[in-house]
Protein backbone atom coordinates (compact mmCIF):
# COMPACT_ATOMS: atom_id res chain seq x y z
CA UNK A 1 0.00 0.00 0.00
CA UNK A 2 1.50 3.34 -0.69
CA UNK A 3 1.82 5.73 1.95
CA UNK A 4 4.20 8.62 1.16
CA UNK A 5 4.89 8.75 -2.65
CA UNK A 6 6.69 11.63 -3.46
CA UNK A 7 10.04 10.62 -3.77
CA UNK A 8 9.55 6.95 -4.80
CA UNK A 9 12.52 6.21 -7.34
CA UNK A 10 10.97 5.24 -10.46
CA UNK A 11 12.99 1.47 -9.33
CA UNK A 12 11.23 1.39 -6.42
CA UNK A 13 8.08 2.27 -8.72
CA UNK A 14 8.50 -0.45 -10.66
CA UNK A 15 9.30 -3.25 -8.12
CA UNK A 16 6.34 -2.73 -6.04
CA UNK A 17 4.47 -2.97 -9.75
CA UNK A 18 5.88 -5.87 -10.40
CA UNK A 19 5.26 -7.58 -7.10
CA UNK A 20 1.45 -6.73 -7.47
CA UNK A 21 1.68 -8.13 -10.88
CA UNK A 22 3.11 -11.11 -8.86
CA UNK A 23 0.11 -11.35 -6.88
CA UNK A 24 -2.34 -10.94 -9.22
CA UNK A 25 -1.24 -13.90 -11.72
CA UNK A 26 -1.27 -15.75 -8.22
CA UNK A 27 -4.37 -15.01 -7.43
CA UNK A 28 -3.04 -13.65 -4.18
CA UNK A 29 -4.01 -10.09 -4.56
CA UNK A 30 -3.83 -8.29 -1.24
CA UNK A 31 -4.94 -4.28 -1.76
CA UNK A 32 -8.00 -3.39 0.67
CA UNK A 33 -11.55 -3.77 -0.05
CA UNK A 34 -14.81 -3.31 1.59
CA UNK A 35 -13.70 -1.37 5.07
CA UNK A 36 -10.16 -0.87 4.36
CA UNK A 37 -11.49 1.42 1.20
CA UNK A 38 -13.41 3.36 3.14
CA UNK A 39 -10.37 4.25 5.74
CA UNK A 40 -8.26 4.56 2.36
CA UNK A 41 -10.61 7.02 0.68
CA UNK A 42 -10.88 9.53 3.86
CA UNK A 43 -6.77 9.30 3.88
CA UNK A 44 -6.76 10.31 0.15
CA UNK A 45 -9.64 12.76 0.13
CA UNK A 46 -7.26 15.70 -0.16
CA UNK A 47 -4.57 14.84 -1.24
CA UNK A 48 -2.54 12.22 -4.00
CA UNK A 49 0.89 11.04 -4.14
CA UNK A 50 0.45 8.44 -7.05
CA UNK A 51 3.63 6.21 -7.62
CA UNK A 52 3.66 5.91 -11.08
CA UNK A 53 1.66 6.85 -13.84
CA UNK A 54 0.45 3.95 -16.26
CA UNK A 55 -0.16 4.69 -19.56
CA UNK A 56 -2.76 1.88 -20.95
CA UNK A 57 -5.15 0.15 -23.29
CA UNK A 58 -8.59 0.67 -22.91
CA UNK A 59 -9.35 -2.67 -23.31
CA UNK A 60 -11.97 -3.88 -20.58
CA UNK A 61 -9.54 -6.71 -19.57
CA UNK A 62 -6.25 -4.45 -18.62
CA UNK A 63 -7.73 -2.35 -15.68
CA UNK A 64 -3.93 -1.54 -14.24
CA UNK A 65 -5.12 -1.34 -11.06
CA UNK A 66 -6.21 -4.75 -11.05
CA UNK A 67 -2.97 -6.13 -12.69
CA UNK A 68 -0.91 -4.42 -10.71
CA UNK A 69 -3.30 -5.51 -7.14
CA UNK A 70 -2.84 -1.07 -6.11
CA UNK A 71 -5.86 0.54 -4.76
CA UNK A 72 -7.01 3.99 -4.44
CA UNK A 73 -4.22 6.90 -4.87
CA UNK A 74 -1.48 4.62 -5.76
CA UNK A 75 -1.44 4.84 -10.05
CA UNK A 76 -2.09 7.64 -12.24
CA UNK A 77 -3.99 5.94 -14.88
CA UNK A 78 -4.86 7.40 -18.63
CA UNK A 79 -6.25 4.74 -20.88
CA UNK A 80 -6.91 4.75 -24.22
CA UNK A 81 -7.65 2.75 -27.11
CA UNK A 82 -3.85 1.07 -28.25
CA UNK A 83 -2.62 3.02 -25.39
CA UNK A 84 -2.02 5.87 -28.38
CA UNK A 85 -1.01 9.81 -26.77
CA UNK A 86 -2.28 12.81 -28.55
CA UNK A 87 -2.10 16.35 -26.81
CA UNK A 88 -4.61 15.82 -24.35
CA UNK A 89 -2.86 12.49 -22.96
CA UNK A 90 0.57 13.77 -22.78
CA UNK A 91 -0.61 16.71 -21.18
CA UNK A 92 -2.31 14.53 -18.22
CA UNK A 93 1.00 12.45 -17.74
CA UNK A 94 2.72 15.52 -17.52
CA UNK A 95 0.76 16.63 -14.79
CA UNK A 96 1.41 14.32 -12.39
CA UNK A 97 4.65 14.42 -13.45
CA UNK A 98 4.77 18.11 -12.86
CA UNK A 99 2.27 18.19 -9.99
CA UNK A 100 2.19 15.04 -8.28
CA UNK A 101 6.23 14.40 -8.42
CA UNK A 102 5.22 10.81 -9.79
CA UNK A 103 8.71 9.88 -11.75
CA UNK A 104 7.50 6.54 -13.25
CA UNK A 105 5.51 6.15 -16.70
CA UNK A 106 4.62 2.23 -17.78
CA UNK A 107 3.26 2.16 -21.41
CA UNK A 108 0.92 -1.08 -20.99
CA UNK A 109 0.14 -2.79 -24.25
CA UNK A 110 -1.54 -6.06 -24.32
CA UNK A 111 -1.98 -9.33 -26.08
CA UNK A 112 -4.16 -9.60 -28.83
CA UNK A 113 -5.16 -5.83 -28.59
CA UNK A 114 -7.90 -5.15 -30.94
CA UNK A 115 -6.98 -1.93 -31.95
CA UNK A 116 -3.77 -3.09 -32.98
CA UNK A 117 -5.09 -6.08 -34.36
CA UNK A 118 -7.37 -3.17 -36.47
CA UNK A 119 -4.40 -1.28 -38.00
CA UNK A 120 -2.68 -4.47 -38.77
CA UNK A 121 -5.41 -5.44 -40.67
CA UNK A 122 -5.61 -2.23 -42.25
CA UNK A 123 -9.60 -2.34 -43.14
CA UNK A 124 -11.45 0.75 -43.29
CA UNK A 125 -13.23 2.16 -40.26
CA UNK A 126 -15.91 4.64 -39.58
CA UNK A 127 -15.90 7.82 -37.20
CA UNK A 128 -12.76 8.88 -35.24
CA UNK A 129 -11.25 5.33 -35.25
CA UNK A 130 -8.96 6.02 -37.88
CA UNK A 131 -7.33 8.36 -35.84
CA UNK A 132 -6.74 5.46 -33.79
CA UNK A 133 -5.54 3.11 -36.06
CA UNK A 134 -3.25 5.50 -37.53
CA UNK A 135 -1.30 6.23 -34.12
CA UNK A 136 -0.65 3.07 -34.19
CA UNK A 137 0.71 2.62 -37.95
CA UNK A 138 4.27 3.76 -37.59
CA UNK A 139 4.14 0.43 -35.02
CA UNK A 140 2.58 -2.09 -38.39
CA UNK A 141 4.91 -0.42 -40.90
CA UNK A 142 8.15 -1.09 -38.39
CA UNK A 143 6.84 -4.70 -37.89
CA UNK A 144 5.77 -5.77 -41.13
CA UNK A 145 7.72 -9.17 -42.95
CA UNK A 146 8.75 -10.14 -39.14
CA UNK A 147 8.43 -13.57 -38.64
CA UNK A 148 6.24 -14.17 -35.55
CA UNK A 149 2.77 -13.16 -35.07
CA UNK A 150 1.79 -9.83 -36.65
CA UNK A 151 -0.44 -8.37 -34.59
CA UNK A 152 1.98 -9.54 -30.95
CA UNK A 153 5.17 -7.84 -32.92
CA UNK A 154 3.28 -4.61 -33.40
CA UNK A 155 1.65 -4.70 -29.85
CA UNK A 156 5.08 -4.71 -28.74
CA UNK A 157 6.91 -2.52 -31.16
CA UNK A 158 3.73 0.00 -30.73
CA UNK A 159 4.44 0.18 -26.71
CA UNK A 160 8.02 0.63 -27.71
CA UNK A 161 7.64 3.18 -29.89
CA UNK A 162 4.59 5.09 -27.21
CA UNK A 163 7.86 5.14 -24.76
CA UNK A 164 10.71 6.08 -27.19
CA UNK A 165 8.33 9.32 -27.80
CA UNK A 166 7.49 10.43 -24.45
CA UNK A 167 11.29 10.91 -23.65
CA UNK A 168 11.42 13.56 -26.38
CA UNK A 169 7.79 14.96 -25.91
CA UNK A 170 6.94 18.22 -24.78
CA UNK A 171 9.09 20.42 -22.36
CA UNK A 172 8.46 18.48 -18.83
CA UNK A 173 9.53 15.19 -19.34
CA UNK A 174 12.43 15.09 -21.46
CA UNK A 175 15.10 17.31 -18.78
CA UNK A 176 13.68 14.52 -16.21
CA UNK A 177 14.45 11.89 -17.89
CA UNK A 178 17.76 13.03 -19.28
CA UNK A 179 18.65 13.71 -14.92
CA UNK A 180 17.48 10.14 -14.38
CA UNK A 181 14.53 11.80 -12.24
CA UNK A 182 12.28 10.20 -14.17
CA UNK A 183 11.56 6.63 -15.93
CA UNK A 184 9.45 5.18 -18.92
CA UNK A 185 9.44 1.98 -19.20
CA UNK A 186 7.36 -0.40 -21.96
CA UNK A 187 5.79 -3.41 -21.29
CA UNK A 188 3.04 -6.48 -22.36
CA UNK A 189 0.52 -7.55 -20.55
CA UNK A 190 -0.41 -10.78 -21.14
CA UNK A 191 -4.29 -12.03 -21.55
CA UNK A 192 -3.27 -15.72 -20.85
CA UNK A 193 -1.15 -15.45 -17.88
CA UNK A 194 -1.75 -11.95 -16.32
CA UNK A 195 1.93 -11.80 -16.30
CA UNK A 196 3.46 -8.45 -17.24
CA UNK A 197 6.84 -8.23 -18.87
CA UNK A 198 8.71 -5.11 -19.34
CA UNK A 199 9.80 -4.41 -23.09
CA UNK A 200 13.65 -3.86 -24.09
ZN1 LIG B 1 -5.95 -2.93 -26.56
Amino acid sequence: MASDSVGVSADDALRRLSSGDKRFVAGKSEEPHGAGLIERRHTLAKDQKPFAVILSCSDSRVPPELVFDVTLGDIFVVRTAGEVVDAVVLGSIEYAIEHLGTRLIVVLGHQRCGAVSAAVSGAPDTGDIPDVLKAISPAVEETKGQSGDPIDNAVRANARDIAKRLQNAGPIIPPRVQAGEVKIVAAYYSLDTGQVELLK
